[in-house]
């Protein structure tokens, strides 16, 4: 850590200022935001430096720097364009034991100013360590797409309800939960349409009913494998829960974004490699919501896609517990995507199924007629296994032979893969394939070699070979 990170409380402390022009304006601007006392040298102001000063909410303390003016300071700022001067500043700052600022010289500042995400009282502070203030401002704006208006009110009301809190609730689970769940109920709704007097009554109401807390869980779609397809919503639950209840097909990419003290149940698989039986899953389900906790149940894609996402929540809704569900990008989507393959087209593909290949061995459960019909795109999921079966059926139902086909091997990761040919051949291209994989049949697929636009590390490799 080269930088410590702090928030100084500036509340009528000193700053010195040196410089007038529109960089030491800027900064002038902030330091009076935050209720400093500014001080300033310069020769020339700007016309709002010297609007400023005329209106005595700046002191206009010396024309020229001298080393005396560091000394009545806290702070030193330099922002001048001499850069003789900025440096004498600096030194004398040094000399002085006084931190200072030199606009755009990170090696002459012994402090740096973050760029900040401002929901005050709540502000979020991100610095590069001066490195590069550019990729701190991106970084800041991705932030400040995440982080909601109402934030600044939220903290507001809960800092001014602190101490009640804390003598309702003695220990400190007890008061998290609290908090917890206060703001993802209806109290946030309140703050979302700025509505205070409703959101004090709803804290007061939910802090007098001291109810034993209720659990509550959320199905979220994890997406198909890259962690930039998790939805805003995704991400908040799965940084709020206490519980996250995951799926194989869930990466580490998205399990890193889970909060360090939250407790991860891998339902996939067990150390055996065995998987949890569905069952087991449903009793995890109740048995942490019925314990007060904020549950999320992370599955692979979408929920509601070949999921088992709606018997998972038939179970909670006979016990009465509360769920909501945030939707994911379905495999078929995510992958196609990925692989530069439309799955409509207006010269080839006029609809798309989502099917699953895990139908029964005589295929009596599958309307395979509707299935062959041309101009259609299908998606099958879980379906290398039964590749042959499906192939040969759909040919005998009179889709062609020679209908183009692709199998994309863990779509939208790293090591995606995707192997096209046509649907005689679909057994040989599932032979190998990598799991999860989906297949694609349908004159779509072709489209792949003119549209594929994604790097992944085996297009990487595979491109350094043939070169
Ligand atoms: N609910 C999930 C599907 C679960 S069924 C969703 O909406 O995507 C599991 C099947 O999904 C796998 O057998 C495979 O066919 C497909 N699948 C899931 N993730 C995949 C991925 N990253 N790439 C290719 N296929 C995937």
């Amino acid at each position: 850590m080269n930088y410590f990170p702090m928030f100084a409380d500036l509340r009528s402390r000193p700053v010195l200022v040196v410089g007038g022009g529109t960089v030491a304006e800027r900064k002038i601007q902030s330091l009076l935001d935050a209720g400093a006392e500014v001080l300033l040298a310069a020769r020339e102001l700007t016309e709002n430096l010297q609007t400023w000063a005329e209106e005595g909410r700046i002191c206009r303390i010396a024309e020229s720097f001298s080393d005396g003016l560091i000394r009545q300071a806290v702070l030193v700022i330099a922002a001048t364009d001499d850069e003789e001067l900025n440096r004498r500043v600096a030194d004398a700052a040094e000399r002085g034991n006084k931190l200072v600022n030199v606009v755009d010289r990170q090696e002459l500042c012994s402090f740096i100013v973050p760029a900040v995400i401002d929901r005050s009282p709540v502000q979020i502070a991100v610095s590069s360590g001066g490195t590069s203030p550019v990729l701190a401002r991106r970084l800041r704006l991705q932030i400040e797409q995440l982080v909601p208006q109402h934030i600044g009110l939220m903290a507001q009301i809960a800092g001014e309800n602190r101490e009640s809190v804390k003598r309702q609730f003695g220990s400190l689970p007890e008061r998290r939960q609290f908090w917890e769940q206060l703001f993802a109920g209806r109290f946030q709704d309140y703050c979302t349409q700025n509505n205070r007097p409703q959101a004090d009554l709803q804290l007061k109401a939910e802090l007098a009913a001291k109810q034993t807390q209720q659990g509550f869980v959320t199905l979220v779609g994890a997406g198909p494998g890259d962690a930039g397809l998790l939805t805003i919503h995704a991400l908040q639950a799965i940084q709020a829960a206490d519980v996250v209840l995951y799926d194989a097909l869930v990466g580490t990419d998205i399990l890193c974004l889970i909060r360090k003290d939250a407790e991860k149940i891998n339902v996939g698989k067990r150390a055996g490699g065995h998987k949890v039986r569905q069952e087991e899953t449903n009793a995890l389900l109740l048995e942490y919501a019925q314990k007060g906790c904020r549950v999320v149940r992370l599955k692979g894609g979408d929920p509601f896609v070949f999921g088992r996402g709606g018997e998972e929540l038939q179970i909670l809704a006979e016990a009465g517990i509360p769920f909501k569900i945030i939707p994911g990008i379905t495999a078929a989507v995510g992958a196609a995507a990925y692989a530069g393959i439309p799955l409509t087209h207006r010269d080839y593909a006029q609809s798309v199924q989502f099917i699953t290949g895990q139908c029964k061995a005589d295929g009596s459960d599958v309307d395979w007629a509707s299935f062959a019909r041309s101009n259609q795109t299908l998606a099958v999921y879980m379906g290398t296994i039964k590749a042959e079966n499906i192939a040969a059926r759909l040919i005998r139902h009179g889709r062609a032979a020679d209908t183009p086909c692709a199998v994309i091997s863990n779509g939208t990761r790293q090591n995606q893969t995707v192997a096209t040919g046509v649907l005689s051949d679909l057994q040989c291209l599932t032979a190998n394939a990598a799991t999860p994989a989906l297949i694609i049949i349908g004159e779509v697929a072709a489209l792949h070699h003119r549209l594929a636009w994604f790097q992944s590390e085996n297009t990487a490799v595979a491109k350094a070979k043939a070169a």
